[in-house]
């Protein structure tokens, strides 16, 4: 074994040789593979094989189509098969809302350059005779599904690496991770220490434990997952020699089970209901090559539901069980990237779905590893993405609710129950108390809406407008015609302080700091001059600097800030976390509400917009903005939370006189929507440029050099690829929801990222990125927007529809 090497890739299963290869793609050898025993001895071994290009979030679909396109280049390289069968798959639904669904999955496809096509029933039949016709509604063709030889394809990835210049060595068990004092790693193994720039966690199966050798507790957990193979039969002969082809994949919705060919009979897998996690506090070393016990009885309620649906199946014996475990994240998708607080030590785990996701998360970590940029939109599967909250017990709660729930339908306001209330803040208890229907936001139950009195607060899930439409409308109303109220404490707090503090800052961000006692908006850039933040800073004192941004985004820009700070001392970061909460009041009367409950004067005369104060406030030390997300007239106050109650108790008493109502972020995000102003994560994304999202205001290209500045220069000066536009929809009983394909001309030109209903001005409003050349030719008119599976009439619109000079917030 190698003393030195560049990269040390802790796993041999399909996601450390996808990594090993990339790496060696992307021009370094001086690369290694440490496995413990032999390639594929951990859950890659028994998979299925299957892979697909659905995902629920669409940059994660792209790089599931990159892996599967990677295929046929790994044969080529390594002269090693992967045992394809690109049969493709055939996605059925049983209801009306799951059909809904395939047609917004077949409308995203679109954009996403995946070839998809919505069938009727027969249709479906016709493709796969072995199905009962009679029981479902419809279905959509995914034609890159199919299905290969994990074994195969691992040792494909793991020749082109070597090939590459890599080495790989086997037998080998890491057996502790240490840091050393010069940045770079010993990696200690049972056959000698190798020093490592760089560590990949991709233990898969060991990941958590890997993990625990740097101190960290990663949110991944293995469950027991089961599929059959059966005998042969003579359907399947049947069909293949009537059709020349094999069957296609079916994921049949209803039974919770995927089927495809193998051989002359089928796999049958399940994802059910009854599901069961495996070693949740630690995976034994010694497990490898053995499989688990089958228990059918779990997995019976599936599979009289598919025997009913493939009657075939009934008639046909079991040849055998394959019982095994595979690890999850929390929310299903991998986690893959940097730890914050650990430079070099990278993670490529969690992966639950190697076949169809290996090869993009080869490619995502070895660019970030290689360039220091992954080169494309990995949020979904960013390890930053989990909080401290995500701890072993909330991380078995939530993988159990999402391997029971993978074949249920996510429905747009649908929040999921398990391992919650989590965090709540001191109002939690008052704001339930008046009907507050709460969300999970990074971990935190944040009111969505308010049921009215003597009304149940629950949401009636659907795609379409809802039970909540009627009361996020009055919450609105409230706002802009009065003053409401709601908490804020979701944002992500920091404070960047010390002698360096300002220039730092001035580093990171792309607009120029505030004056003491004022406030700016900014957003951050990569190398790449592509958006990675977007924050409002206060200059509270002198070399101190408070900083608000996206609370999912909390330990990813940590992790940037640390990459980013000064060793000498002069910068000090902190994250405030729970320890600063808040509350927002907003609307033409919140002035007055604010008036009643301090001393100092609050006119907009003494208070001007974007002003930042420390000042008491109903008796509570408090920090106040003035500025809010709802484009009025507003405030944000932030306190210790030990003051939130009485903050709250006080705002709620100074407003009653003037009509003060409760307003959740459902109202929050309609009222953000008739200012046009962008969201963090859906407009805002690092697949888009500063210019391409319209943010030019925030970007001061004439002062010194800050990071993204040179590329953001360029995009000012071509115009950019894509632009950031407004449109009014002519919506019938369903908003958009993000995702849905821009029309122009009958050509699929761009997509929507967010929208919903602008109940002030009543209009269906939408956000999205079209072609820039589009945005600056083709006027306003002649758009559509499909909404399940409908192209309605979308008109550009370049102006806010509320308030387009911006005097309400300056009032
Ligand atoms: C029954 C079943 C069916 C499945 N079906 C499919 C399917 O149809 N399609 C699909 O895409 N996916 C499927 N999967 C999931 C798929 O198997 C996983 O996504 C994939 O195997 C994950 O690969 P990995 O490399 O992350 O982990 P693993 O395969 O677990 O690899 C981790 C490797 O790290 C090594 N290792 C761990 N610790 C150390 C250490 N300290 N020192 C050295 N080496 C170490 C282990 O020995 C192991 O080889 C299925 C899984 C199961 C169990």
């Amino acid at each position: 074994m190698k003393t030195h090497a560049r990269v040390a890739v802790i796993g041999g299963g399909v996601v450390g040789c996808s990594v090993l290869y990339h790496l060696t793609k992307a021009g370094w050898q001086d690369v290694v593979l440490i496995e413990r025993d032999q390639l594929t001895s951990g859950s890659t071994w028994h998979a299925a094989g299957g892979f697909h290009t659905l995902n629920g979030d669409p940059n994660v679909a792209k790089l599931q189509g990159y892996t599967i396109g990677l295929y046929d280049e790994l044969e080529e390289i390594s002269g090693q098969s992967c045992g394809l069968h690109r049969s493709g798959g055939l996605l059925l639904a049983d209801t009306k809302e799951r059909m809904e669904w395939l047609k917004m999955a077949h409308a995203r496809a679109r954009y996403l350059g995946l070839e998809t096509e919505l069938l009727t029933p027969t249709e479906a039949r016709e493709l796969l005779p072995l199905i009962e016709e009679r029981f479902f509604v419809g279905a959509m063709l995914d034609a890159a599904d199919g299905n290969l030889d994990p074994y195969g394809t691992t040792h494909a990835y793991a020749k082109s690496a070597r090939l590459g210049g890599a080495e790989i060595y086997l037998q080998t068990k890491v057996t502790a991770i240490e840091r050393r004092g010069d940045r770079l790693w010993n990696v200690l193994t049972d056959q000698g220490t190798l020093i490592a720039e760089h560590v990949v966690n991709a233990g898969g199966l060991w990941a958590r434990e890997i993990g625990r050798m740097v101190g960290i507790e990663l949110p991944v957990l293995a469950m027991e997952h089961m599929y059959l193979v059966t005998d042969d039969m003579p359907e399947v002969i049947a069909y293949n020699k009537t059709h020349g082809r094999e069957l296609p994949h079916a994921i049949d919705f209803k039974a919770e089970t995927y089927m495809r060919q193998e051989r002359s009979g089928l796999v049958l897998g399940t994802y059910e209901r009854a599901c069961v996690p495996w070693q949740p506090r630690q995976t034994p070393w010694d497990f490898g090559s053995e499989l688990l016990p089958p228990d059918l009885d779990r997995i019976m309620p599936s599979l009289e539901v598919a025997y009913r649906h493939v009657p075939a199946l009934e008639k046909v014996g079991v040849r055998r069980i394959i019982n095994g475990p595979f690890t999850f994240s929390p929310d299903g998708n991998p986690l893959v990237g940097p730890v914050q607080g650990l430079p070099g030590f990278w993670c490529a785990c969690a992966v639950m779905a190697g076949f169809s996701q290996g090869g993009g998360v080869g490619l995502a970590l070895s660019q970030w590893i290689v360039n220091g940029d992954p080169g494309f939109d990995v949020w979904a599967m960013d390890v930053a993405r989990f909080g401290e909250w995500a701890t072993r017990s909330y991380t078995n709660a939530k993988v159990r609710e999402n391997y029971s729930r993978r074949f249920s339908i996510r429905f747009p306001n649908e929040e999921l129950p398990a391992a919650r209330p989590q965090q709540t803040t001191p109002v939690y208890d008052l704001m339930l108390a008046q009907g507050a229907v709460m969300g999970d936001s990074w971990g935190l139950e944040t009111p969505l809406w308010f049921a009215a009195s003597g009304e149940e607060p629950r949401d009636v899930v659907s795609f379409h407008r809802s039970n909540d439409f009627p009361r996020v409308k009055a919450e609105c109303l409230a706002v802009r015609n009065g003053v409401g109220v709601t908490e804020i404490s979701n944002f992500a707090k920091y404070e960047i302080a010390g002698p360096g503090a300002e220039a730092f800052l001035a580093l990171l961000m792309t607009n120029r700091m505030p004056r003491e006692g004022r406030l700016v908006l900014t957003p951050m850039l990569n190398h790449n001059g592509k958006l990675i933040g977007d924050f409002t800073i206060a200059q509270a004192a002198p070399e101190r600097y408070l900083v608000w941004g996206s609370s999912q985004a909390q330990i990813h820009h940590m992790r940037w800030f640390e990459a980013h700070q000064p060793d000498d001392g002069s910068v000090r970061i902190g994250r405030y976390d729970m320890s600063l909460v808040g509350l927002s009041i907003a609307g033409p009367r919140s002035r007055e509400v604010l008036q009643r409950l301090t001393d100092e004067d609050v006119s907009g005369a003494a208070l001007r917009f974007m002003d930042h104060r420390a000042l008491d406030i109903a008796n509570v030390p408090a920090l106040l903005n003035r500025l809010t997300y709802t484009g009025d007239l507003g405030y944000e106050i932030w306190v210790a939370p030990e003051y939130q109650r009485r903050l709250y108790t006080e705002i709620m008493a100074a407003g009653r006189d003037l009509g003060i109502a409760n307003f959740g972020m459902r109202a929050l995000l309609s009222l953000r929507l008739e200012k046009n102003f962008p969201t963090w994560y859906r407009e805002l994304r690092p697949i888009y440029g500063p210019f391409e999202a319209g943010l030019e205001r925030f970007v001061d290209l004439g002062r010194g050099a800050f990071i993204g500045c040179e590329a953001a220069r360029r995009e000012q000066a071509s115009g950019g690829e894509w632009r950031r536009v407004s449109m009014v929809i002519d919506a019938a009983d369903a908003d958009v929801l993000g995702d849905e394909p821009i029309w122009h001309q009958d050509r699929v030109i761009g997509w929507v990222t967010s929208g919903g209903f602008g109940h002030f001005v009543e209009l269906s409003l939408a956000q999205g990125y079209i072609p820039a050349a589009l945005a600056r030719e083709a006027g306003t008119g002649g758009f559509e927007v499909e909404i399940l599976g409908e192209r309605r009439p979308a008109r550009i619109i370049l102006k806010p529809p509320f308030d387009p000079e911006g005097a309400r917030m300056r009032l």
